[in-house]
């Protein structure tokens, strides 16, 4: 039992509550409705990465700043729903503010590769219409995200890379940062030396929206010392990310190899379609079931079309924050048993 999970860490947290290795909140109000019927639930649920880190390697300073900034993502995202806004723009803004933030692997915070270099992917998707977008192996976009989510609505491809894709972004008018930019402080060197083991950080959001739509994101900076401009999981639908109203959106974090070869995050969705399957059986059965029998470490998060949600791994934390409508609302880290 890790106790850090119990530890309210700051007043700004302190609505916050404990979450266990899987969580399924029902939302007390959901009619039934098509995506033009305003409903009253919505959901969210972020995480920002998975790995195997022990919990007596976390100072109880990292933990604070790891769930003041998950508290203040979920917090963007939150705000976007009750205000009657898009899954799409709380997922898209949510992410937004984790690619700012240093202390996670993706944007600024981003690995280096075998070169010394960050090389960034990402990747959302519409449940409401099945278009996706998609940017991989991009050096200079500050946003991914918000750069994905342009090749979605702003061309008829899927997914761009490398230099083509930070052209498109400019002519996108979307910034551009020098190089430089992922290269962040030594505060986060500091920070790299006593994590350096651990592979962690991807950012992921799920949302629902009062009209019933979903959308999910993700993005990263990708494995720690990779090369060959070798692409995980994070930027590919289906693997990474996945998302169709009828059933949920998906995000996922962990060995992406085995995320693409299992096709997790659309796995889940047939599971739920074809099955019949609840959200949080479809994610057990693949988290802890196939892709754990496989070899394959990580963890997914995913919001149904009812606004239940599901945070599991397979590892043992996973940095994760949730709010649903009229319910619980909270960050977490390690399992709770
Ligand atoms: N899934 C990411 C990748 O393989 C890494 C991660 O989630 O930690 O690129």
């Amino acid at each position: 039992m890790h106790m850090k999970t119990t530890l309210i860490v700051a007043a700004a947290l302190a609505v916050f509550s404990v979450a266990s290795c899987r969580q399924s909140h029902s939302p007390e109000s959901v009619t039934s409705g098509t995506a033009d019927t305003i409903r009253q639930a919505w959901a969210i649920v972020i995480h920002g990465g998975a790995g195997d880190l022990a919990a007596e390697n976390l100072t109880p300073e990292t933990e604070m700043a790891y769930r003041t900034s998950l508290a203040a993502a979920i917090d963007t995202g939150k705000r976007i729903l009750q205000q009657g806004g898009s899954a799409l723009d709380a997922v898209e803004r949510t992410i937004r503010t984790l690619e700012d933030n240093p202390l996670f692997n993706a944007g600024r915070g981003a690995v280096f590769t075998h070169d010394g270099k960050n090389e960034l992917d990402a990747s959302i998707m519409d449940g409401s219409s099945l278009m996706a977008g998609a940017v991989a192996a991009v050096t200079d976009i500050k946003n991914p995200i918000s750069a994905a989510r342009a090749v979605m609505e702003q061309s008829p491809h899927v997914m761009l890379s490398g230099a083509g894709a930070s052209e498109f972004a400019r002519e996108h008018r979307l910034e551009i940062v020098p190089p430089s930019y992922f290269f962040t402080d030594r505060r986060w060197n500091d920070l790299q030396e006593i994590l350096k083991k651990e592979k962690h950080g991807t950012v992921g959001c799920c949302a629902l929206d009062v009209r019933g739509n979903l959308a999910a994101g993700t993005s990263t900076g990708g494995m720690d010392n990779k090369r060959y401009n070798r692409i995980g999981d994070s930027p590919v639908i289906g693997a990474g990310t996945y998302a169709r109203n009828q059933t949920c959106a998906v995000s996922c974090t962990g060995h992406g190899e085995f995320f693409i070869r299992y096709t997790v995050a659309h796995d889940v969705s047939a599971l739920m379609e074809y099955r019949g399957m609840t959200l949080a059986a479809a994610a057990d059965t693949v988290v802890q079931g196939k892709l754990k029998r496989a070899g394959g470490k990580g963890g997914l998060i995913g919001v149904d079309h009812q606004g239940n949600i599901v945070m599991t791994f397979n590892t043992k934390a996973m940095f994760r924050a949730w709010a649903v409508s009229k319910g619980s609302i909270g960050t977490a880290i390690f399992e709770s048993k």
